[in-house]
């Protein structure tokens, strides 16, 4: 593709926006750039783009701005059916996005993972163990680094492994992922794709580009996926936690194994330093790609006895007089908050709380007697998580972050869990779920220098 001289309009200023923004104008591309927030809220985005001479239209989607294009490349957070983009579309000019367009400057093989949970530990957990491999490895996409930056870096031996979701897939064309897993589909998202119907289908075009040389990687546990198997170009490969698959990899005897015409034990489950039966899934995915990469099972096994949690996903954060701390901030929803509990076979004290996303607490009720100690809430929907909750486990209103860690450390005993895996977002009290796991881990590190200050009581550790 060559857009020197086009006109390519760039929607969307996110991090993906700016990335493709500055990519094409590298390319030669005369590029403007449109988004529906104002110059005030931009700030920080606008100087570098017009530095290289881009075009910067904030406060509105002008209608000429969108006429004037030979293509335009839309953000993942910009619907579809926008009526800009609409007109744009009946005028013929193309509308992609920024997969899409990394698709058609990007060298090297791709390894492309979607699904409703899992992305990132998996996305992240694949790209140590084809770098283990001794391959230049490139890792990103929904996370961290947008695609698009990885053109300037990527040669033919590159293996770049993506974190695709569903948003960027709505906007593919030609994108096509010589390994691609979708983990797992439960609802998610349902407010922007309208239907379960549109949601999966989105996530499957992330296979159908792809031959009879690539693979697809599908869990074999999760009902919808287990139905996507049958209509794919591509190799399938399975992975399942609870039974024996033909090709791809399963647990027998708590042992990894993969098997593709012949088996190969790849490792322990005992090496795995991840918690929670949702991780197994994910290494099995990984284990799955690896070995579709061509990776020797002794750099994949290597690569996964090293690989700790991803900061903020069920993360271990310290151990202070036989309590253990963990953070799982990235819990923002009543589901990861359950994965959360299941990983922990009891005894947790669990930090609930923040801003309230319509959920229903009461689904976590049998697993709070089951496994929890005590609840300690936090932030603005403290008061209907204690109401929802009420009578399962004794709750302590702790408000902020700072005193239910104060509050959980007074009352847990040595064996003990101290769990912040809050079930909501983080916005009320904090800027991102980031920044609520960064406090958190502090918060347990202050409360470590302040115990080895003072002797713990009964003397012991
Ligand atoms: P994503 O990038 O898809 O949001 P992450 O790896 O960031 O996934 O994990 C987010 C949360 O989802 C974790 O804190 C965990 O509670 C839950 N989770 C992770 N992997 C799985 C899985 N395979 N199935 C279900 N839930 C999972």
């Amino acid at each position: 593709m060559d857009v020197k001289g086009k006109r390519v309009l760039v929607v969307g200023l996110g991090k993906s926006g700016v990335a493709s923004a500055l990519f094409l104008a590298s390319r030669g591309a005369r590029v403007t750039v449109s988004d529906a927030k104002s110059e005030e809220l931009l700030r920080t985005e606008i100087p570098a783009l017009l530095d290289r001479g881009i075009t910067v239209e904030t406060g509105k989607h002008g209608e000429r701005t969108f006429r004037d294009q030979d293509l335009i490349v839309v953000s993942p957070g910009v619907p579809n059916e926008v009526a800009p983009l609409q007109h744009a579309r009946r005028l013929g000019i193309p509308v992609i996005g920024e997969i899409e367009l990394t698709a058609r400057f990007l060298d090297g093989h791709v390894i492309a993972i979607t699904g409703s949970n899992g992305k990132t530990t998996t996305t992240t957990l694949t790209g140590e163990i084809v770098a283990s491999g001794g391959h230049k490895t490139l890792v990103g996409g929904n996370i961290g680094t947008p695609a698009i930056t990885f053109v300037e870096h990527s040669s033919t031996d590159t293996w770049v492994v993506l974190e695709i979701s569903s948003f960027q897939l709505e906007s593919i064309e030609s994108f096509h992922p010589h390994i691609a897993a979708i983990l797992n589909i439960t609802p998610d998202h349902l407010d922007r794709h309208g239907s379960m119907e549109n949601y999966i289908a989105a996530k499957a075009r992330i296979f159908e580009n792809q031959t009879a040389e690539d693979f697809a990687v599908l869990n074999a546990d999760n009902d919808v996926t287990h139905k996507l198997g049958a209509s794919l170009k591509a190799q399938v490969l399975w992975f399942s936690r609870l039974h024996e698959v033909e090709r791809g990899a399963f647990v027998r005897n708590d042992e990894i194994i993969y098997r593709n015409g012949h088996e190969e034990i790849v490792l322990p489950l005992s090496e795995i330093s991840l918690k929670g039966a949702h991780n197994v899934e994910n290494v099995l995915a990984a284990v799955a790609m690896g070995m579709a990469a061509g990776i020797e099972p002794v750099a994949i096994r290597r690569a996964v006895k090293e690989f700790r949690a991803v900061e903020h996903r069920l993360e271990y954060v310290a151990t202070l007089r036989g309590v253990e701390y963990f953070n799982d901030s990235k819990a923002t929803n009543v589901d990861a908050t359950l994965k959360a509990l299941e990983s922990f076979p009891g005894n947790i004290h669990l930090i609930l709380g923040g801003k309230d996303k319509g959920s229903d607490y009461t689904e976590l009720n049998d697993l709070l007697r089951a496994r929890v100690k005590r609840v300690y809430t936090i932030g603005a929907a403290a008061a209907k998580i204690e109401q929802q909750i009420a009578g399962t486990v004794p709750i302590t209103a702790a408000v902020t972050l700072d005193s239910a860690v104060r509050k959980a450390a007074d009352q847990a005993v040595a064996g003990d869990i101290v769990l912040l895996a809050p079930a909501c977002a983080s916005f009320d009290q904090f800027n991102s779920y980031e920044e609520r796991g960064r406090v958190f881990k502090q918060l347990v590190q202050s409360l470590a220098a302040l115990q080895s200050a003072s002797p713990a009581p009964g003397g012991s550790r």
